[in-house]
């Protein structure tokens, strides 16, 4: 990677209100999924939410952040812990890849403490292919209670 890794961030519309200050503060702490980014300084070209579902605005904001010049667009935590997580995770990774030729990360901040064991409760992220979703965002329960 070069020293600087531009990078889009597409949240979900249930969350639209959100002023980002989780993903911003793990994107300068390279922290959750951000802490990817061990030899390379990542700068934010585009951050916008899906636009509600079933996602409208990723095929927009797709282009539009790649033409800014994102080599990589993360689809928030938020998706992720959302009740329910975002049914259309898989499609906006499998889409955005295929059709923009970008890399996609599933996640942004560590997962709070508080919605890993609501969905722990819920049984939500029991299967292996969630288990390998949730990954990225895991952290350590340290930091899970310092995103609560
Ligand atoms: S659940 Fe998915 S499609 Fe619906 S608003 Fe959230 S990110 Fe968008």
């Amino acid at each position: 990677m070069s020293l600087k890794t531009k990078i889009g961030i597409i949240i979900c519309d249930r969350y639209r209100r959100c002023a980002g200050g989780k993903c911003f503060r793990s994107l300068k702490n390279k922290e959750g999924a951000f802490s990817i980014y061990t030899d390379t300084e990542p700068e934010l070209v585009g951050y916008t939410s899906c636009d509600g579902c079933p996602g409208g605005n990723i095929e927009y904001c797709g282009e539009e952040m790649v033409k800014n010049g994102a080599e990589v667009i993360h689809l928030a935590t938020g998706l992720v812990v959302g009740y329910p997580p975002c049914p259309y995770i898989k499609d906006f990774k499998a889409f955005l890849e295929k059709r923009f030729g970008v890399k996609v990360v599933i996640g942004t901040h560590p997962i709070p403490k508080k919605y890993l064991e609501m969905h722990t409760n819920l049984g939500t992220w029991q299967n292996p292919e969630w288990k390998q979703i949730i990954e990225p965002t895991m952290a350590d329960e340290a930091i899970r209670e310092n995103y609560n």
